[in-house]
């Protein structure tokens, strides 16, 4: 069988262009990772995707998603996609022992926050510990928190973040920042900023939520403890992308490049955090997948598929 539309992830972006294709009637058939529901699954509270007046828990919202997308007939089946043959047409996209093919392919497999590995970290997510600033910086006003990384989302974050915190500690490993100049100064000059240079978090504290974070100087060696509410990790992400490299341009951090919703294969689309690298949020994610879906059925019918 010839699908008329593969997608690939379940996030926003993904779940968006499956019910947008499946009302068009192009019955898509979405490969959406051993975990589905992509990065909003991990959050606990979601309060800026326009449309729930009091927030809707992550995971809620995700579901909502799923089965408004079934309900017009995309079928989702939860599988890894290993490797993809863009070289000819039908596409091919190949999830372990099973192989699809399809006239278009919609790439919206996301990408993954960069995480400092550590037990607690993992355990204390969307307790305390967060990927992001926009979605959860609300949650800690008049809070004492603090940040890791020295990139420019670590400089915008920290930024955003002082609007609710009372203080933002920013931890980062070495003695100078990555981010540019201009965000550098602009983080310089908060005075609710301050920096703890040459050093990386030991471990986050606390049981059911965060309560502070133990900092090792990596000059010294030695470990201190500082009483936080809140730790934003900042030190980049991962598009995941492994498998598409070599089949589908990418840029140099690993991101599918893109024109619009098109990548360089005609008939290979794209949407959500696996090419915007910039505003990432569910809402973009979900435009993006509705955009997508929009294309590929032009696609379809300018080439009478
Ligand atoms: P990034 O530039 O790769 O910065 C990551 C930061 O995290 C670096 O400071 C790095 O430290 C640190 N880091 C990485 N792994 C770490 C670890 N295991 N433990 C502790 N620290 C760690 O990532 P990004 O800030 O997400 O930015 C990605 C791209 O988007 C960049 O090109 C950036 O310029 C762009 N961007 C631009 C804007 C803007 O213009 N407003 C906003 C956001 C992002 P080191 O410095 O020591 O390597």
């Amino acid at each position: 069988m010839i699908h008329k539309v593969v997608i690939i992830g379940s996030g926003p972006a993904g779940l968006t262009a499956a019910l947008y294709t499946a009302r068009a009637n192009l019955n898509p058939l979405v490969l959406g990772g051993l975990e589905w529901g992509g990065q909003l699954m991990l959050t606990t509270e979601v309060e800026n995707y326009p449309g729930f007046i009091d927030g809707i828990n992550g995971p809620d919202l995700m579901e909502n998603f799923k089965k408004q997308a079934e309900r017009f007939g995309a079928e989702i089946i939860n599988s890894n996609v290993t490797s993809v043959d863009f070289s000819k047409k039908p596409f091919k996209i190949i999830a372990g022992e099973n192989s699809y093919e399809s006239q278009a392919v919609i790439i919206a497999t996301g990408a993954s926050a960069r995480w400092l590995g550590l037990e607690n970290e993992q355990k204390l997510i969307g307790k305390g510990v967060s990927s992001c600033a926009t979605c959860d910086g609300f949650f800690f006003k008049d809070k004492e928190i603090a940040l890791v990384g020295g990139g420019d989302s670590a400089m915008e974050e920290a930024l955003f973040l002082t609007k609710f915190a009372s203080k933002v500690t920013v931890v980062h490993r070495r003695d100078k920042l990555r981010a540019s100049k201009i965000m550098q100064d602009r983080a310089f000059k908060n005075d609710k900023i301050e920096f703890v240079w040459n050093s990386e978090i030991e471990d986050v504290l606390g049981d059911t939520t965060v309560t502070g974070i133990k900092i090792k100087n990596l000059q010294t060696n030695e470990s201190t403890t500082k009483d936080v509410s809140g730790l934003f990790v900042a030190i980049g992400h991962i598009p995941n992308t492994g498998f598409l490299k070599g089949h589908v341009d990418l840029n140099e951090n690993g991101y599918v490049e893109s024109k619009g919703t098109q990548s360089n294969i005609d008939g290979v689309f794209v949407a959500g955090d696996v090419h915007d690298f910039r505003y990432r949020q569910a809402v973009t994610a979900a435009g993006h997948g509705c955009e997508a879906a929009i294309d590929v059925e032009k696609y379809i019918e300018i080439n009478g598929l």
